[in-house]
């Protein structure tokens, strides 16, 4: 099992040359479990890319998409709409959410719907099924289970294992006034990547941001830590974060969880 990533911002995209190292694009990444077949985590602008990626790669093969949505912010939804295989009849699009399929189903049509985007969910080609997520194998047999995290309007870390490989996603996500969330440090237990909140620094974070539903870098190694993992990953940067900052704050975080990675476009997990 390999993730790949397509977009690791947060909030909004950040085009730009002082983000063009980790890139711009906002949450989205992916696993191709076997021709034709992906697990794909949150619709960010990244999504886009990915999308183009599957086309070229499947020739005119069946696609089969099981797209894992962690909440409906923009900024982990923006792609859909300019996802190319949403237009393929090719496309078996399964959209999984911690909803009721009827309101995921809405939620998207709705970013589709006048006067938003010239085209309506419901005249794209591919054929879609909206489902409300409920842990168990997907394609390939890679087991998925999610976690409810601490966030305005609710969001879920999702976890993937496939054999000894596990990665644990919580990039929406904030930990108690003391110590750290507890029921995700269990969920996470042992995963061999935890990619975490790393949005606000401790700086920003004390001074105004408690209570906006995400993390820091420092909170980020105590769930590491906590939960045993084998690597942190640090993502959902901050729009306002430029690369440097970026380094600063896995400079940082090194110092108290050496197995420390920041995430970036095309960083590929588990590729070892
Ligand atoms: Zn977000
Ligand atoms: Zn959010």
């Amino acid at each position: 099992m390999e993730l790949e990533f397509w977009g690791v911002r947060g909030t909004a995209p950040a085009p730009g040359a002082a983000w063009a190292r980790y890139g711009g694009h906002t949450t989205c990444s992916s696993v191709r479990v076997g021709p034709g077949q992906y697990i794909v985590i949150d619709a960010g602008t990244g999504l886009r890319e990915l999308g183009d990626r599957i086309m070229a790669e499947e020739g005119d093969g069946d696609i089969r998409i099981d797209l894992l949505l962690t909440h409906f912010h923009l900024d982990h939804i923006m792609g859909f709409p300019v996802f190319a295989p949403l237009f393929s009849p090719r496309t078996m699009l399964v959209v999984h959410a911690p909803a009721g399929a009827r309101e995921t189903e809405s939620a998207l049509a709705g970013l589709m719907a006048y006067p938003y985007f010239p085209l309506g969910l419901g005249r794209t080609a591919a054929r879609k099924e909206f489902r409300e997520f409920a842990p168990g194998p997907l394609a390939g047999g890679i087991g998925v289970s999610a976690c409810r995290l601490r966030h305005p309007q609710g969001s879920v870390a999702y976890r993937l294992d496939a054999g000894a490989r596990s990665v644990v996603l919580a990039t929406d996500t904030e930990h108690p006034e003391t110590g750290i969330d507890e029921r995700l440090a269990a969920f996470a237990r042992g995963a061999e990547y935890l990619v975490s909140d790393a949005m606000f620094t401790p700086a920003e974070y004390e001074a105004g941001r408690k209570g906006w539903g995400h993390s820091t870098w420092l909170a980020g190694t105590s769930l590491a830590a906590g939960s045993g993992v084998g690597h942190l990953v640090l993502a959902h940067f901050n729009p306002a974060h430029t690369d440097d900052a970026v380094d600063i704050i896995l400079g940082e975080a090194r110092g108290r969880f050496p197995a420390t990675l920041a995430a970036a476009q095309g960083l590929k997990l588990g590729k070892e």
